[in-house]
């Protein structure tokens, strides 16, 4: 169909469509960028393509070009009209008038991850932007619970976010989020996309990541997470130990000023550092400081650490040394 600039904003004023910042509406109008991403994205005949939030329909539109089929998935029902009503008669396209999170359970909506069911799909997405963090994080743990089959994800996200997504051990960015993607994910950033090719203009950059899962390969004894046979434990088991190790990153951030050894007391993990040394540790240490010290030292982590200095390995030694306790 190919709408320019001023068709789209004559389009959305005919239509009463006033857009919304709270929900991130700033679409994508440079057609050379819109190609560019299917591009890079690699979507082709063969792949089923889940695109969160839709808009008006022009990514949506080219997506279904390439692929077998297109999800597109939009909250505000204004645009999932006027969408339905540009390109609602392609017949590879299916749109879908929801909130891609259930707030409620913190996760992504289960109606639309039962649509999909366990076919696998690549997501492209110029993400909502308020939202981009709870939907990368949502797609990423529901894949590794085995609830979808995400194959690659490629996401528009606030540049800020790209960085956070994919900074390294040690740099100021380096987060919770960026342990617990990295531990899920390859994050590659691909381009940095300015202002002016979105209507209406944000003041802000965007950037293209690339997001491909991993499943458990960063995590050292993922053989007997995934040893049992039967899948509802496993995905138990899996989504247990995960849940775990999210606490312990998410509770250590939050203190990521102090040393390693007062963010696991701060943040709670103190409980699990005391029930350490009751247990006896593997080297059957006597006392609660030595316990923990025993702890981060298999770890490889010095207690004087910031929690910005310990890498994803180290986190997740340190979590499979308390599991190996029984804590
Ligand atoms: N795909 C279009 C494009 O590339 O121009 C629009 C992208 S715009 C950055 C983000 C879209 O996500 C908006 O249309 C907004 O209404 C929609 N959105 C915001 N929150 C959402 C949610 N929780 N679930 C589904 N869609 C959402």
């Amino acid at each position: 169909m190919g709408l320019t600039k001023t068709s789209l904003v004559s389009l959305l004023k005919d239509k009463g469509i006033v857009t919304s910042k709270r929900l991130g509406q700033n679409f994508l109008i440079d057609r050379n960028f819109l190609k560019y991403i299917v591009r890079t994205a690699g979507v082709s005949k063969g792949d089923t393509v889940l695109e969160i939030g839709s808009g008006p329909g022009l990514l949506t539109e080219l997506l279904a070009e390439k692929a077998k089929m297109v999800y597109a998935v939009e909250i505000d029902r204004k645009l999932y009209q006027l969408s339905q009503e540009l390109f609602g008669h392609i017949k590879n396209l299916k749109f879908i008038n929801a909130d891609i999170l259930s707030h409620r359970l913190h996760r992504l909506n289960p109606e639309i991850i039962n649509l999909i069911g366990k076919t696998p799909i690549k997501v492209v997405s110029n993400l909502p932007y308020k939202v981009a963090v709870p939907i990368i994080m949502g797609l990423l743990e529901s894949n590794l619970e085995g609830r979808i089959k995400l194959q690659s994800a490629t996401v528009m996200v606030q540049s800020e976010v790209a960085v956070r997504l994919a900074a390294r051990t040690g740099c100021s960015e380096y987060s919770a989020v960026s342990v617990l993607c990295q531990m899920l994910a390859d994050i590659k950033i691909l381009k940095k996309i300015p202002p002016e090719v979105f209507y209406p203009r944000p003041h802000i950059y965007s950037t293209l990541v690339s997001i491909t899962p991993i499943g458990w390969g960063r995590w050292p004894n993922s053989v007997s997470v995934i040893a049992n046979p039967d899948t509802k434990c496993q995905d138990e088991a899996i989504s247990n130990q995960y849940q775990r190790f999210k606490k312990l990153v998410q509770g250590v951030f939050t203190y990521r000023r102090k040393t390693i050894r007062t963010a696991l007391e701060k943040s709670g993990q103190s409980n699990l550092i005391n029930r350490l040394a009751q247990a006896g540790s593997p080297a059957d240490l006597p006392d609660k400081a030595l316990a923990q010290a025993g702890a981060l030292a298999k770890a490889g982590i010095s207690g004087r650490q910031r929690p910005q200095e310990i890498s994803i390995e180290s986190y997740l030694k340190l979590e499979t040394f308390y599991k190996q306790c029984q804590i």
